[in-house]
């Protein structure tokens, strides 16, 4: 947090954001995470096709979206329908460059190879480690979700030079301790490979579709923790925040304030989220600049998008 002799401290601050668009290539899932409201059981879902997607991508071009967010359910790695589901990635990714939009995928854990094949046609990938602790009962049925499997993700992210977006989901059964190994963990991480541009810092918020009838993560936590996060992550790593799953203004001021750079992507649809919209583009700003701050789009790999300067 900058105090009055940081020599910034009189600057505009600047938030970031991203203008996406999610394209969802399957919601079928392999796990079953409790508090999810994204998943159908694995052969109940219509795969995307390469058709409707370059149908919904036209369609976007002239409506200043820079990011689409290729957000996937998991198809087990030792399914006979794995390659074919790599196969739809990576040509929703190059379709994506084609038409000259920018793609991030966040799919689950990746092989060597397929995270290899995946790099060459994002600018970023994105993988939440969620929490250190292997023994929550919302996981008890989600083998994908093990804490050791998701470090060695991002180690793997960080050996291929990928530039990565990972965080922490709250508030669904770890303890305060856990949260900070967890931001440890990313931080050693990050000083070894220097990949992890940003991390999510993302409260459970219940919705309509989940089975789990666990509470809410208290907001009024959120300030602290990310003022923690940030003495603990190097300065280089942004914390990011759902402004969407804040809907307090007050509170998601006090969050930016502690520390907060980016609202990620501000999206027509949060799919993760689906019960919680978000605010209008022109009411995050008017909000911002109440503040004396400053409201920008980047790209999802951080690049400050062509015409603004950095
Ligand atoms: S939260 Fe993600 S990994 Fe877990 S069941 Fe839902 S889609 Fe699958």
């Amino acid at each position: 947090m900058l105090t009055p002799w940081d020599k910034d401290f009189y600057r505009p601050r600047l938030i970031t954001y991203s203008r996406a668009y999610t394209l969802v290539p399957t919601y079928e899932c392999f796990n079953r995470c409790r508090y999810c409201n994204f998943r159908v059981d694995p052969g109940q879902d219509q795969w995307l096709t390469l058709t409707k997607a370059e149908e919904i991508l036209l369609s976007l071009q002239d409506r200043g979206v820079t990011e689409i967010l290729i957000l996937s359910g998991e198809v087990h790695p030792r399914s006979p329908r794995r390659r074919d589901w790599t196969r739809l990635l990576l040509d929703l990714g190059q379709l994506s460059l084609d038409l000259g939009f920018y793609p991030h995928t966040n799919a689950g854990p990746l092989s060597y190879e397929e995270m290899a094949a995946l790099k060459a046609v994002n600018v970023s990938l994105g993988l939440m480690l969620e929490q250190l602790s292997a023994d929550l009962a919302v996981h008890a049925q989600a083998p994908s979700k093990d804490p050791q499997l998701r470090l060695a993700q991002l180690i793997q992210a960080g050996e291929l030079g990928v530039p990565f977006t990972t965080g922490l989901l709250l508030g669904i059964g770890e303890s305060q301790a856990e949260r900070r190994e967890g931001l440890k963990a990313i931080a050693r991480i990050q000083r070894r490979y220097g990949h992890i541009q940003e991390i999510i810092l993302q409260p459970h918020s219940p919705g309509s579709r989940q089975s789990w009838e666990g509470a809410p993560f208290h907001l009024e936590e959120l300030p602290g923790l990310i003022a923690e996060a940030r003495e603990i992550l190097p300065p280089e790593t942004k914390i990011q925040i759902p402004p969407n799953l804040i809907p307090d203004d007050a509170l998601l001021l006090d969050c930016l304030r502690a520390g907060a750079e980016d609202l990620g992507g501000i999206v027509p649809k949060d799919e993760v989220n689906p019960d919680y919209g978000h605010r209008s583009l022109d009411q995050l700003e008017t909000l911002l600049t109440s503040q004396g701050w400053e409201l920008r789009p980047r790209l999802p790999d951080y690049r400050p998008l062509p015409g603004y300067s950095p």
